[in-house]
């Protein structure tokens, strides 16, 4: 699954070529994941929302991420008055949730971004028969949204960050953007939680998965079941760096391959071979050459240095 930084190699890249084209349409074949949302003011359209229409002349204004949601802006103009004139919606945005197996995929005559799942190959052509909508541009460009096994959605919402918010679902802050204050007071509310459980609870924060947090608990030199209560301050600030350095470093190099995961060029991501734990079982630890270890974890795989990371202190 895509975390943080694979989300942002593919909105980096969609962003540079996306800005300022122009919709014609979408066509999409999977109702139950392809929500028009409410317009503001509850103007009729399907179930109440926004519509084709609204799409239809839709400007993309910029391609930015939420958490793991990759949400598209789009301004419409009005036809024959001042083009900074905006009728009717102020804005809407498009939101795409990749989940598991999602892939967006753009391509014009000239240019072709691919990011996501690598399953089906991102060479193969689209439209196929994973692609779950199509988005059409005016200058002949298609947007395709694949997904294999259907866990993502698409949502139209007006561009307010509250409704966003909201359609997303409860999301805490962004694991980039979390101040290190706010960070010590959401722990200090769930002091009985394990450590790595809680980093991947996107109520706690949102955009750390099973990679990021093996790797800044190896950072911070946090054992992964240790309980919040008994993490010291030096540890939490520790944690907080180690993040950020983590996520900055996978971002730097164009996301990790791990889950298969390919960038926004179709080039696989580096990051595995600059990881310090994930995926590095009997490897020896960078800092004490002892091996890295794996151990089952409420559910998920936790890879850290035993003799750095230290359950008892
Ligand atoms: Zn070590």
């Amino acid at each position: 699954m895509p975390e943080l930084p694979e989300v942002t190699v593919i909105v980096n890249g969609l962003d540079k070529k996306l800005k300022g084209l122009i919709f014609a349409g979408v066509e999409y074949d999977w109702p139950r994941k392809f929500f028009w949302g409410r317009r503001p003011g509850g103007r009729s359209g399907p179930e109440g929302g926004f519509s084709i229409d609204d799409l239809r002349g839709a400007k993309v204004k910029g391609i930015r991420r939420l958490g793991k949601v990759v949400i598209i802006d789009c301004t419409r103009e009005t036809k024959g008055q001042s083009d900074k004139e905006e009728k009717g919606i102020e804005g809407f945005s498009i939101l795409i949730h990749l989940k598991l197996t999602g892939q967006l995929i753009y391509q014009d005559k000239k240019t072709r971004i691919a990011g996501g799942h690598p399953i089906p190959p991102l060479n193969l052509p689209s439209p196929n028969k994973t692609t779950r909508a199509t988005f059409e541009f005016t200058n002949g460009g298609h947007l395709y949204f694949n997904d294999l096994r259907k866990f993502g959605w698409v949502k139209f919402v007006p561009t307010d960050e509250e409704k966003i918010r909201e359609a997303i679902g409860v999301l805490g802050p962004d694991a980039l953007e979390i101040s290190f204050k706010d960070f010590a007071d959401r722990l200090a509310k769930k002091p009985n939680s394990r450590i790595k459980k809680l980093l991947m609870d996107q109520t706690f924060v949102s955009g750390i998965g099973n990679i990021y947090s093996d790797e800044a608990l190896w950072l911070a030199k946090v054992h992964p079941a240790r309980s919040v209560a008994s993490l010291s301050e030096a540890e939490i600030k520790a944690l907080h760096k180690g993040i950020r350095d983590a996520m900055e470093l996978a971002i730097e190099k164009g996301g990790s391959s791990a889950n298969s995961f390919v960038g926004s060029g179709g080039e696989k991501g580096l990051f595995l071979s600059f990881a310090k734990a994930y995926h590095m079982t009997g490897r020896p630890c960078e800092r004490c050459k002892t091996p890295i270890a794996r151990k089952k974890m409420d559910g998920r795989s936790a890879h850290f240095c035993p003799a750095c990371q230290r359950l008892e202190p």
